[in-house]
């Protein structure tokens, strides 16, 4: 139902007022009061009623009348009388007598004076009926509350997303095909007695399309898709989440076969009296009210419902029941491939130039997720048409992949001449070391351009590999800690630019320690136990379930492991001093130089006693 706006309403009541306040449109037309006193005192007048400020006049006949707006014959019209409190005008009633005009006054309108002593009392009358209508609809507002924003519910009965439309995830399309045929053939399953699953966990890092994939479900079998963010349930008041999510399964059902997917699932999902601040009412109450809808399907009526999360490992164990969520479809970032099949999807409609190396930018795109991918064509198309090209070319690819990873070009950051060669040999330390070291990323090209926060940058093709050997993770964080290294080495002082390398380097040592049992008090071990997917990896660190004493020795082993990297870093820069050298002087002729100068520079060396490095 259309609401109707009540200010309109209100708009229209004044309208009318005005109107009945001033006597309604239209009357006698106006004539100048110069006039009507000249036509009084050539005894052309009949009659005048009086009011207030103003006089209706009637002629004994029609004249012909010179008005602003051109000349009118009336025998009637009104005039304004020039009078008020300080110009009281005195001398008209003697003159109407003196010309014998029969005259009258009119009775004041009395509607203003009515409506200004009726207004207080009419105010008092809707403030009252507010109240009441108010205190009536106690509950029920709550209930209407949960009830609009179910209506605002994503709910589409026509979705034209298919699995075509979702690169990769190839596993999780082949488990989801499964939920496809529940919910088009729900009578195969129930003939022979299964239970059709009611609940599938998406889980994975945010932007691989866990949405693109649950939409896909639907239009594979063309059913109803409700979608809603598990934050939206969350109101200030207790019960409205879980009033929205009794609506939501309402509409589901009488639409059934459904899909119902709720994204972002942990944040009513969460572990029950577990964290800071202990149970949150509203967020169990809600909770509580999705797991009894689930359980209150019954077993023919096939709404399945999707949810989403990037961290299962929180999920109250109930939601994991059988029965609930008990199926998990893990949809990771993509891989080189999966990346490159979501490229192609995305630059599938728009007009993309032959040159484009889609398996290139593909490499150069490690740990992009698919959202951040069709981000990076649509700024690639972005930038082809600022300059206004007809097709997108490689070179927009690029300039718009250094965008997105490092911020706009930084124009206005002035950087001083010993600043600049600071971050020159920075640069070239983890240029050199990357260069030279065997198993690192491949360098694609080093810049001191300053971009966004960063004042320079290494860029490295990294390879995919699933297994990282101990000698691997090693050698970069030697290639980490080169830019420190070159700078204690070659420019004498140590500058605060190595704070990222430095964070990067501990966070790597310490997953070596904690979960890959690669330090030398751990071996065997892994501290971090009962970790998901390696996603979660973040988390590790703040997670302490061990003794004081083996905290003390991780922290020995990760710096033992850091100590020794930075070590091999140091004799590294200074065993390629001439590399660095060149590498640095490169750098700041031409600010942005490619992988190619780096490994030039280190080739023409005599071939280094890389094995004498400990690798
Ligand atoms: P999530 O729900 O996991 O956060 P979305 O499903 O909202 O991610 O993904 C955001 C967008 O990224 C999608 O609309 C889609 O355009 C794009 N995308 C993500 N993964 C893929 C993929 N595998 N294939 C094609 N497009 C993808
Ligand atoms: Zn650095």
């Amino acid at each position: 139902m259309n609401r109707i706006n009540p200010w309109l309403i209100i708009l229209l009541v004044l309208g009318v007022l005005l109107l009945v306040v001033n006597g309604g449109f239209g009357g006698a037309p106006q004539v100048p009061y110069s006039q009507f006193q000249s036509m009084l005192e050539s005894g052309q007048v009949q009659s005048v009623v009086l009011s207030s400020n103003s006089a209706n006049v009637t002629l004994k006949s029609p004249q012909q009348i010179n008005l602003p707006g051109g000349a009118q014959t009336l025998s009637q019209f009104s005039t304004l009388i020039p009078s008020n409190a300080a110009i009281p005008d005195t001398s008209l009633i003697p003159t109407l007598e003196k010309e014998h005009v029969q005259f009258s006054v009119q009775p004041p309108n009395p509607w203003p004076s009515l409506l200004i002593n009726l207004l207080p009392v009419l105010l008092l009358l809707g403030f009252f009926y507010w109240i009441f209508m108010r205190a009536q609809g106690g509950q029920s507002q709550v209930m209407q509350f949960g009830q609009t924003r179910a209506r605002r519910f994503g709910k589409e009965n026509k979705v034209s997303t298919t699995f075509q439309d979702v690169a990769g995830h190839e596993e999780a399309k082949h488990e989801l095909v499964e939920v496809v045929d529940f919910l088009k053939y729900p009578q195969r399953y129930l003939a022979i007695g299964a239970e059709i699953p009611k609940g599938v966990l998406l889980v994975g890092p945010p932007g691989t399309g866990k949405t693109l994939l649950a939409r896909a479900v639907a239009g594979e079998a063309d059913a109803p898709f409700f979608a809603v963010s598990a934050s939206e349930f969350m109101e200030m008041f207790v019960g409205v989440g879980a009033s929205r999510v009794r609506t939501l399964f309402e509409e589901a059902r009488k639409a059934a076969p459904a899909i119902i997917f709720i994204d972002e699932i942990d944040s009513i999902g969460r572990k029950r009296g577990a964290g800071i601040g202990g149970g949150h009412d509203e967020r169990e109450q809600t909770l509580n009210q999705i797991l009894s809808e689930m359980d209150g399907f019954d077993k023919s009526s096939s709404v399945i419902v999707l949810a989403a999360t990037n961290r299962p490992d929180i999920l109250d164990s109930a939601l994991l029941r059988p029965g609930r969520f008990d199926r998990q479809v893990t949809i990771d970032l993509p891989n080189l491939k999966e990346r490159e099949a979501i490229l192609r999807v995305h630059t599938r409609n728009k007009p993309v130039s032959a040159s484009v190396d889609i398996p290139e930018i593909a490499r150069a795109t490690s740990y992009f997720s698919g959202a951040d991918l069709k981000n990076l064509v649509n700024e690639a198309a972005l930038e082809a048409g600022r300059k206004v090209k007809s097709v997108i070319e490689m070179t927009d690819f690029y300039r718009a992949l250094d965008k997105i990873t490092l911020g706009l070009e930084n124009s206005s950051l002035t950087v001083t001449d010993q600043e600049k060669r600071a971050i020159a040999y920075h640069e070239a330390g983890h240029a050199v070391t990357a260069a030279v070291l065997p198993g690192t990323d491949r360098l694609q090209k080093v810049s001191i351009i300053p971009r966004g926060r960063a004042l320079g940058a290494a860029f490295y093709l990294p390879e995919e590999q699933v297994l990282m050997s101990k000698e691997r993770l090693e050698n970069q964080l030697v290639v980490a800690l080169g830019g420190r290294a070159a700078e204690e080495s070659f420019i004498g002082t140590i500058t605060s630019g190595a704070a990222d390398d430095f964070r990067k380097a501990t966070q790597i040592a310490k997953r070596m320690v904690l979960e890959w049992g690669m330090g030398d008090n751990f071996q065997h071990m892994a501290l971090g136990s009962d970790t998901g997917p390696v996603f979660l990896g973040e988390d590790l660190a703040h997670r302490k379930d061990f003794s004081e004493h083996t905290a003390q020795l991780v922290d020995e082993d990760v710096k033992r492991i850091l100590d020794k990297a930075y070590q091999r870093s140091r004799t590294l820069v200074q065993q390629y001093a001439q590399a660095m050298h060149e590498v640095a002087e490169a750098l700041l002729t031409h600010e942005l130089i490619t992988g190619d100068v780096v490994r030039n520079a280190v080739a023409k060396l005599t071939p280094a006693p890389i094995g004498g490095l400990g690798v």
